[in-house]
């Protein structure tokens, strides 16, 4: 497990919320919300970036998958989210601990790429 604020929380170092978890990973709300949902689903694994997965990294990528679609029907937005991953830091990648952004709950602009 990397040793990133999610880390932290993972590990329970530090109080959160978590809107669900499994053996793979939890989900969180994003202190900073862009929109009226802002989940992160986040594995346990510490891999840092999505590059930095591979191919034993495939089980759990197609998991962290899954689970946010279910976490985006928990919290009633599965007709219309983006899922995002900011790959390194001139993408916005701010913690470097793999994640998944579920955004939704407001309207997004036809084509627009930012979340
Ligand atoms: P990224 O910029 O893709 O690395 O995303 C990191 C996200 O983590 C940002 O949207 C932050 O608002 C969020 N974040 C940072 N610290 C916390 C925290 N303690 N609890 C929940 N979300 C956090």
């Amino acid at each position: 497990m990397s040793d990133t604020i999610f880390g932290k929380i993972i590990r329970g170092e530090i109080p959160s919320d978590f809107l669900y978890e499994d053996e793979h990973c939890i989900a969180i709300n994003d202190i900073n919300p862009q929109a009226p949902v802002h989940v992160l689903v986040i594995p346990k694994r510490g891999i840092p970036r999505l590059v930095d997965s591979g191919a034993d990294d495939k089980e759990l990528l197609g998991h962290l998958m899954l689970v946010a679609g279910k976490v985006a029907e928990q919290q009633g937005v599965a007709d219309a989210f983006r899922l995002i991953v900011n790959n390194g830091a001139n993408a916005g990648q701010t913690v470097f601990h793999l994640h998944l952004h579920i955004i939704g709950g407001r309207p997004f602009a036809e084509g627009r790429m930012a979340g």
